[in-house]
Formats: C-alpha cells, sequence, structure tokens
C-alpha cells in the first residue's frame, strides 16, 4: 500500500476541535488508499510554556531533563489524536519517539536524527493499522535518553519518516497556505509560491522562516522527498499549497525569490585587538568550543601602531543567536583571562535583526547587491554587517526597522508580481 506523511503543527492541533478537523483530513488519506504516518506537534504554545518552566525551575538546566520536559507536549496530541481517529473506526495507535524507536544522537535540545528503524510500524501496518500517529520533535539518544530536535523539529520527524518509510509525498499542514516570497504576517503584499527550490527554501528556512525547520529541508533535498506546505484550515485540493521541489522543475527563476528575517540576532564586537595572523583563530577557537554558532563576520580596517601597539589593531565584529550572547560573552573573557586573545573590550548589541534576500536567479543577475543597499540607504536604513553567498544577501541591521526592510525589499524586487 503506497504510505503517505501528514504533519499538523501547533495551530492545526490546539484544541479538541482541530485535532477532530486534522483528523477528518486523515480520514480522507485512509479513504484514497493510503496508509499514512500522521506526525503531530504540541498544541500551540505548549513548548514555549514548557520551555518557560525549565528556565524558571534551572537556569543552567541539564538538557537531558529539558528534552525529557519539553519533549512532554508531543506525547499529549499524539495519544488524542489516535483516540479521535479509532472513534472514526479507523486502526490507529499512537507512537512516542523511543517505540518507534527514532534513534538521535546525543545532542540534547538540537539532536540529529541518525535512523529510523521502520519494522515495529511496519508490522503494525501488516496487521491492518491504518495511521500510525507519531509524535513529532522527539527521539531516543544511544544512551536510552529522550532527545528533542530543535525548535520546530516536528516538520524534520515528518520529512525522515517520509524517506525511511518511502512514502508518496509528505504534506505539511500549518497555519498559512503555502510558502510565500515572505512571511505574510509582515506584509499583506506577499505572494504564495506554487513552487520553490529545495536550494532557496533552505536558504530562506536557515536565515529565520519559520515556516519550515532548516533541516527538515536539507533532508529532503537529500533523499528527494516530495515536499508540500498547505494549510490545515482550507478545503483539500490536489493543487494546494506550495511544492518544495529540484531546480530543474522550476520554469524560470527571478533574482530574488523571496525575502527572509530573524529577530532573534545579536552582535559583538571586539575592540582594539591585535592584527596579524593567528588572531582570528585564537577568538573563533573558544567561541566554537562553547557551541556558539557565529553567522557574520567583519574585520574592521586596520589602524596602524594604536596606543604602542608595535603592529597594527583592528576591532573584529560578529553576530549569533542572540541566546547565545551570554555563553560568547563568558568564552571570550575566559580566553581573555587565560591570556589567549587580547581586547580593550566587548560591547555587545541586543537590537538587531537580520534581513535577507535569496534567489538563485542572484547567479545568473548582477546588481542584487546594489540594489538591496541602495533600498535600505533610501529608506535611512543603516547597515551594522553584510553577509553574502552565491545565492542570498544579508544584513544586520537596527531591530527596529526590520520590518520596514522587508516590506521596501519585498516592494522593490517586486515580489508581489509573478
Ligand atoms: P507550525 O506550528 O504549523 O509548525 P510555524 O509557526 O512553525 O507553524 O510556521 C508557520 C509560520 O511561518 C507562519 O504562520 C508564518 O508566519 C511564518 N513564515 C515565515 N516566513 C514565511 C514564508 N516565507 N512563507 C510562509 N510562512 C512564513
Ligand atoms: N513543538 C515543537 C516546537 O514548538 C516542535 C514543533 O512544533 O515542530 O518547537
Ligand atoms: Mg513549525
Amino acid at each position: 500500500m503506497p504510505t503517505l506523511v501528514m504533519k499538523f503543527g501547533g495551530t492545526s492541533v490546539a484544541n479538541l476541535d482541530r485535532i477532530q478537523r486534522a483528523a477528518k483530513r486523515v480520514a480522507l488519506e485512509v479513504a484514497n488508499g493510503y496508509n499514512v504516518i500522521v506526525i503531530v506537534s504540541a498544541m500551540s504554545g505548549k513548548t514555549n510554556e514548557l520551555v518557560g518552566w525549565v528556565n524558571e525551575t534551572s537556569p543552567l538546566y541539564d538538557a537531558r531533563e529539558y528534552d525529557a520536559v519539553v519533549s512532554s507536549g508531543e506525547n499529549v496530541t499524539a495519544g488524542l489524536m489516535a483516540l479521535r481517529l479509532q472513534e472514526m473506526d479507523i486502526p490507529a495507535r499512537s507512537w512516542q519517539g523511543w517505540q518507534v524507536p527514532l534513534i538521535t544522537n546525543g545532542a540534547h535540545g538540537a539532536a540529529r536524527i541518525e535512523e529510523i528503524l521502520t519494522e515495529n510500524v511496519n508490522k503494525k501496518f501488516d496487521e491492518g493499522m491504518k495511521v500510525a500517529v507519531v509524535a513529532g520533535f522527539q527521539g531516543i539518544s544511544p544512551e536510552g535518553r529522550i532527545t528533542t530536535l530543535g525548535r520546530g523539529g516536528s516538520d524534520t520527524t515528518a520529512v525522515a519518516f517520509a524517506a525511511a518509510f518511502d512514502a508518496e509525498r509528505c504534506d505539511i499542514y500549518t497555519d498559512v497556505d503555502g510558502v510565500y516570497t515572505t512571511d505574510p504576517r509582515i506584509t499583506s503584499k506577499a505572494r504564495k509560491l506554487e513552487k520553490i527550490s529545495f536550494e532557496e527554501m533552505l536558504e530562506l528556512a536557515s536565515l529565520g522562516a519559520k515556516v519550515l525547520q532548516t533541516r527538515s529541508v536539507e533532508l529532503a533535498m537529500r533523499y528527494n522527498v516530495k515536499l508540500r506546505v498547505l494549510s490545515s484550515f482550507e478545503e483539500p485540493s490536489d493543487d494546494a499549497g506550495t511544492l518544495v521541489c529540484a531546480e530543474e522543475q522550476i520554469m524560470e527563476s527571478k533574482a530574488v525569490a523571496g525575502v527572509a528575517y530573524s529577530r532573534e540576532e545579536a552582535k559583538l564586537t571586539l575592540v582594539t585587538i591585535e592584527d596579524k595572523p593567528g588572531i582570528a583563530a585564537s577568538i573563533f577557537g573558544p567561541l566554537a568550543e562553547a557551541g556558539v554558532n557565529v553567522d557574520m563576520i567583519v574585520q574592521n580596517i586596520s589602524e596602524q601602531n594604536y596606543q604602542g601597539h608595535a603592529g597594527g589593531v583592528t576591532d573584529m565584529t560578529f553576530s549569533c543567536p542572540i541566546d547565545q550572547l551570554k555563553r560568547a560573552e563568558k568564552a571570550l573573557t575566559e580566553a581573555k583571562e587565560k591570556g589567549l586573545i587580547k581586547f580593550d573590550r566587548m560591547e555587545a548589541d541586543t537590537e538587531v535583526a537580520k534581513v535577507s534576500v535569496v534567489g538563485i536567479g542572484m547567479r545568473s543577475h548582477a546588481g542584487v547587491a546594489a540594489k538591496m543597499f541602495e533600498v535600505l540607504s533610501k529608506e535611512g536604513i543603516n547597515i551594522k554587517v553584510i553577509a553574502t553567498s552565491e545565492i542570498k544577501i544579508s544584513v544586520l541591521i537596527d531591530r527596529k526597522y526590520m520590518e520596514l526592510a522587508v516590506q521596501a525589499l519585498h516592494d522593490a524586487f517586486e515580489l508581489d508580481k509573478g
């Protein structure tokens, strides 16, 4: 029998009515002849509440216990969904990550999936089960502890199941009816895309578009999973939503396909460091060891012979996720105390946001960066840091201008027009 994966996000299972509505969707696909694997998130707001409880109890928490607590929201929705389906006379049962089992590495809080063993679930399908309801976001480590896959991780659970069970498709049901040119909450001019390439979706997700977890897109690309994003609130139709697919399946690509943003950024500057070989390594080594994900980096122009320094001196600025700022400051302070690096002082800026334009068309269109900088300049928005790759340009700006920047860029690149 063909298999289908259907993932329901937090708002799609936010209460019993919504779970019933989602179950009806599942019933339609069972009637269409599929064995269905349903991946559920926790009810919306639940994971935030659980994270809050952990932080309140233990600010420097044991990550294994964090996972034990934070994974629990999905257990509730998985059980409720299975019960609802049973009430509809559909043979269904729930599975927690460890029961499948979905095996991850031991990186608690951001674990990576290593393997999904399909035997137990397949045996139940062979015995007549129609729907396996799986708690998303969670797995089991080699040490036998519960792990979670990082925020938004149910998307990754879904794609990984689609790959492991060779599913015909992986449908991600959420609170928007597809992937848009930018977050539709920021501008009403955002336009729904019929298709988007894996590469562009990967960049958008990693630059902050929360509609899919980055890792889920990576997996879909690697295993060529047919991935669709659609709304659980709209009537079913064959061409609903957005298909995330290989580049070749997209006829024509504009220079810019979408605009992404991330509010959760911080900027840190080390003032007056020596300008000589090995300095960058001595700064970013301790940061890497402390698990800080450094993103954008700039080294300022060197000043010669400043305040008695024999060679030149410079400043080094980098950005990282705001929740890693304290860890970054601690790692650099300790490295300074140990005499591994020298700097006069550290300046943190927690009021920044990152705005990025993404498009595979950039490979063949010149002038995208120039246009982006001009648009921001016209709005009077100062750029603090710039980073580019083949298919994206990101800038770090004051957070208060973030929405304005997204809207202005969306207009300037005419993303509202198909
Ligand atoms: P779920 O709980 O279903 O996993 P999420 O909140 O994680 O849903 O993701 C859906 C949200 O992603 C949307 O409500 C929307 O605000 C946001 N979003 C950000 N960028 C985009 C985009 N380019 N297209 C669609 N949605 C986006
Ligand atoms: N419930 C988890 C979260 O809010 C996982 C998910 O919904 O994908 O991050
Ligand atoms: Mg999500």
